[in-house]
């Protein structure tokens, strides 16, 4: 007899325009060797973990009450980080940078509004635009990955968008952009200009940030997390900083109390332990250097990184070789361009079975 269809999401009343969309899915696949989520590869220290069970235990007596809603002991923590003259009004925090991309969307785009990114780049920030109602244009960008200024230009003045985002280190490319672009695009944009600076820390010597560029700019966002080079992926925080008139706006948006206790004193605690946490972005650097050379010198096409991460091709089928390296144990990520794949940087021991693996795989290719 035929079985009867399970009910799924498409039999629900659900919003026309989310229907057929494919929820975000990185795989997370338990193997030894995890390079596919551009995480920091360091777990914290003993020292660190004590600290933050402490923080932890003595925040708990207090958990009957609601958070700081405005969280403003962790803006200024975090607008002292950030350095460039920031101040704590300038900071704005939240759930990974994920939510800070959805706060900014919810205010700033929406229905009738559009977004304009330069793919390939973070598949969240058309993702979320679409989840806040915000119609996303794709403008491109040239072969090496870079953004030609003129064809932005063009872009810009053909579509108006309400926001536009510049992803720089760019995920899953690793390029970064010289700060005169973004001065460029920010002197025709329309409305909002949000430089995605999540894996600034990693940047090469000689590719500031965008910070410098607050002063005068006031419909300039700088998005930062603590996901990367700061190894809390599983705290949570994202954050940004930019006039604080655009802090004003986003308060219409923010849930209350959406971050929770928890969050800041650890988030806090990282930060008051900074030191210890970024000692491994010059290791991570120069893996992710060694990588490139490495990777070239076999003759894959490699993207240039200022990034914890190398994008590298190119493959006729790179699904095989993902495959491939994941009988190894070897997870990487299949993102960007159809001939890419896109590797994290991960301990010197990790990167050295990727390098067997790959080598092994591509040997089996012929
Ligand atoms: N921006 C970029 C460019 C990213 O690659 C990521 C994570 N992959 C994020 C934002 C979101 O990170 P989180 O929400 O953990 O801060």
């Amino acid at each position: 007899s035929p079985r009867a269809r399970t009910p799924g999401a498409a039999d629900l009343p659900i919003r026309d325009d989310l229907r057929g969309r494919d929820p975000y899915g990185a795989p997370q696949i338990d193997v030894p060797v995890r390079l596919n989520t551009n995480e920091n590869p360091h777990p914290p220290s003993p020292r660190l973990v004590r600290a933050l069970a402490d923080a932890v235990e003595r925040a708990a007596g207090s958990l009957n009450r609601y958070p700081d809603r405005d969280a403003v002991e962790l803006r200024k923590d975090l607008a002292d980080y950030l350095g460039h003259g920031v101040t704590a009004d300038q900071v704005w925090a939240a759930n990974g940078s994920n939510e800070i991309i959805q706060q900014i969307l919810q205010v700033f785009g929406g229905p009738g509004r559009t977004a304009l990114g330069f793919e390939p780049s973070y598949s969240m920030h058309p993702t979320i635009a679409r989840v806040s109602g915000t119609e996303w244009i794709n403008a491109d960008r040239d072969a090496d990955f870079g953004i030609d200024p003129q064809g932005a230009i063009g872009a810009i003045h053909r579509h108006r968008p309400d926001v536009i985002f510049l992803t720089s280190p760019n995920n899953p490319t690793g390029t970064a952009l010289p700060l005169a672009v973004v001065q460029e695009i920010l002197a025709v944009a329309p409305g909002m200009v949000v430089v995605d600076e999540a894996y600034a820390e990693f940047r090469r010597q000689g590719t500031p940030s965008a910070l410098s560029l607050l002063p005068g700019n006031p419909r300039l966002i700088v998005t930062r997390t603590m996901s990367k080079a700061f190894a809390m992926a599983g705290t949570r925080l994202g954050y940004l900083a930019a006039d604080p008139a655009v802090l004003e706006a986003l308060l219409l948006v923010r849930l209350p109390y959406h971050l929770s206790t928890v969050t800041q004193v650890v988030a806090r605690t990282a930060i008051a332990h900074r030191e210890e946490l970024l000692a491994a972005v010059g290791a991570i650097r120069e893996e992710r250097d060694a990588l490139v050379g490495w990777l070239r010198g076999e003759g894959f096409a490699v993207a240039d990184s200022d990034a914890n991460f190398v994008l590298f091709g190119r493959f006729g089928d790179r699904g095989r070789v993902w495959r491939g390296l994941l009988d190894k144990g070897v997870l990487v990520r299949e993102v960007g361009p159809p001939e890419w794949l896109r590797v994290t940087v991960g301990l010197p021991e990790e990167m050295a079975v990727f390098r067997t693996a790959l080598a092994e795989v591509m040997g089996a290719e012929v």
